[in-house]
């Protein structure tokens, strides 16, 4: 296969999908033990970028980075079920999550609606960690209703001009870059008149605000557009066709945090701390955790049949939602079975550098905002009720 000049200097990859499970996960499973670098493993919170580069990097210099993404453009063309290996062994061993907006989210976004130019100017940039992407779309008046939103971009002459306010931006602070969900026709109806824009955070006019979690992590923050311009052609797909992408993106956003990683996370946290305490051999825990890891099963299952959707072009369709609501479900109650085994100590947050293993309370919050982030439970149940029950409004 050649390989595209922008990663003419990695090894070339091996046939990934051509080798067997156990090959493949004997690969991974080197992969991250012998390139993982040294930085903090099973870290309960999102590591900024400046800790999590040596991770990204290393994994770009291998062709590593977009697992999804084919390989003519540099990703590794996984299946959907070596994706879930390489998800497995990477959680197996604690590896960081890296900053993922770009090659999850807006490099499939621009391959199915971006121009060629787009294309071979921004996938490129996030495969080499040049680009890190945030994601602009909720705003104080419009989360669950996105189609609500008040920030506008206006058309001057080879411009556009961005002004408003959006909120709860993961790791904004650390992007170079957001895709930005803007009004552009204030006339038709809501849905009609959304652009979809790709924004420089240092261009004149853009501000952000952190705001800190309940753990104390300045994980997301607002960030404020005062008259920022940016080129015409900094727009995706056609003016007022941005609530079509917007879409489509959180298709492939929902089965992204679908994904079992955290609940696999949280499930070797509740292992760690059941055999420290003593309770591994109870059978009443043994009874509780093996209902856990059978549920943890059915969501490994339930995950592929997604991926394979994203994989083969199919729709991904509207039944995704019961993907997010299992994994974010699920997490939570593992936190709190840790919670139950951590006993006296579940309410101790651990000091920063302490054996992650062990923090209870920390996962215990960390699962919270996973019932809302990406689409809250009751709307998406809602959305399941009527698009795949037909059950009345
Ligand atoms: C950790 C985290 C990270 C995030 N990261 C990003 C990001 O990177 N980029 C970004 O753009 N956004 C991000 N968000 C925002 C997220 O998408 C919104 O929080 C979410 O869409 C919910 O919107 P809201 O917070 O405005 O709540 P609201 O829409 O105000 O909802 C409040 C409550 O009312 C319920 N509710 C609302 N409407 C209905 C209804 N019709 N029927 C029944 N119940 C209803 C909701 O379920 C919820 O319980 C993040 C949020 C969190 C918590």
């Amino acid at each position: 296969m050649t390989q595209p000049p922008f990663i003419a200097d990695h090894a070339p990859h091996p046939d990934f999908n051509a080798l067997s499970d156990a090959e493949f996960r004997a690969l991974a499973r080197d992969f991250v033990e012998s390139n993982y670098p040294d930085i903090p493993r099973f870290a309960q919170h999102r590591l900024r970028w400046p800790e999590v580069r040596p991770w990204y990097a290393a994994l770009a210099r291998a062709g590593w980075i977009a697992p999804t993404w084919p390989q003519t453009l540099g990703g590794m063309g996984l299946g959907a079920g070596k994706h879930l290996i390489l998800i497995e062994e990477f959680e197996r061993y604690g590896a960081a999550r890296v900053h993922d907006i770009g090659t999850v989210m807006l490099g499939p976004l621009l391959m199915q609606y971006g121009t060629q130019a787009q294309q071979d100017y921004y996938l490129p940039r996030i495969l080499r960690g040049e680009d890190i992407w945030a994601q602009g779309y909720s705003e104080p008046g419009a989360g669950s209703d996105l189609a609500a939103l008040r920030t506008t971009a206006v058309r001057d002459g080879d411009e556009w001009v961005i002004d408003g306010q959006k909120t709860w931006i993961t790791l904004g602070a650390d992007a170079n870059m957001a895709f930005v969900l803007a009004r552009t026709d204030k006339t038709v109806k809501k849905q009609a008149g959304i652009s979809f824009l790709l924004v420089p955070m240092d261009a004149p006019g853009v501000t952000v605000r952190p705001i800190e979690n309940l753990e104390g992590h300045a994980e997301f923050c607002e960030i404020f557009f005062d008259g920022v311009r940016i080129p015409a052609g900094n727009i995706v797909g056609e003016v007022n066709q941005g609530w079509t992408m917007a879409k489509a993106l959180l298709g492939h956003e929902r089965v992204f945090i679908g994904a079992p990683r955290l609940s696999a996370n949280a499930l070797g946290r509740l292992e760690a701390s059941a055999r420290a305490n003593g309770l591994w051999d109870d059978p009443a825990f043994q009874d509780r955790f093996a209902r856990l890891a059978m549920d943890l099963a059915d969501l490994n299952d339930l995950f592929e049949t997604y991926v394979q959707r994203l994989r083969t072009g199919a729709p991904i369709g509207a039944d995704v939602g019961v993907l997010k609501i299992f994994q974010s479900e699920l997490y939570q109650r593992i936190s709190e079975e840790l919670m139950q085994v951590a006993g006296s100590l579940a309410g101790v947050k651990l000091a920063e550098g302490g054996d992650s293993r062990f923090d209870a309370a920390g996962t215990y919050l960390a699962a919270r905002p996973t019932t809302i982030f990406g689409g809250s439970t009751e709307v998406m149940r809602n959305v399941l009720a009527r698009a795949s029950l037909n059950l009345p409004k």
